[in-house]
């Protein structure tokens, strides 16, 4: 079966934007509002004729007794699972926050490729915004933009041989 590629990261990130566009079609639901209910979405998605499945991660909604850090760590958790192939997505407009470094924590020692996509640079003059998430420590960054659909392809080029 098709390799599957999980898009993970905190809410608001774009995650949702950057599903729809790498499907080319509105199939999930974008919200401003974080942590509100929706469900998994899953799709069928073909890149230079490689299948491959697609899942946004942002559907679990959060109990009362559950932080939004432990929304996403369970989110993230899942995807790490059974996901082949990992999309983690920062915002570059926030700079790096302490649930961007939940996730990252969450992927040490995982035996999976994980691409680490820094959205929301919508034009050139966003780009010094990328700098700051060197401070992870993973020698390439995708810089993108999901809404206006630069550097996504770059992204997927970079998938496309695990494909
Ligand atoms: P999710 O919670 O990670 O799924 O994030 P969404 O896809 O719902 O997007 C959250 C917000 O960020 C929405 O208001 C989007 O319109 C906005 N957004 C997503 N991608 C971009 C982008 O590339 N540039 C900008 N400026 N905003 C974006
Ligand atoms: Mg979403």
């Amino acid at each position: 079966s098709p390799p599957l590629v999980a898009i993970i990261g905190r809410p608001n990130v774009g995650k949702s934007t950057l599903f729809n566009k790498i499907l080319g079609m509105k199939t999930a639901i974008v919200d401003d509002v974080p942590g509100v209910t929706r469900d998994r979405n899953y799709a069928d998605a073909t890149y230079r004729g490689r299948a491959f499945r697609l899942v946004d991660t942002g559907g679990l909604e959060p109990s009362a007794s559950d932080g939004m850090l432990a929304l996403i760590r369970r989110q993230s958790e899942l995807a790490i699972a059974e996901a082949d192939i990992l999309i983690v997505l920062m915002d570059g407009r926030s700079g790096l926050t302490p649930p961007d470094y939940e996730v990252v924590k969450l992927l040490r020692g995982i035996a999976k490729p994980v691409f680490f996509a820094v959205n929301k640079i919508d034009t050139p003059k966003a780009d010094p915004l990328v700098a700051d998430f060197y401070r992870l420590g993973t020698d390439k960054l995708y810089p993108l933009s999901a809404e206006h659909g630069i550097g996504v392809a770059e992204l997927l080029d970079a998938l496309y041989p695990l494909l």
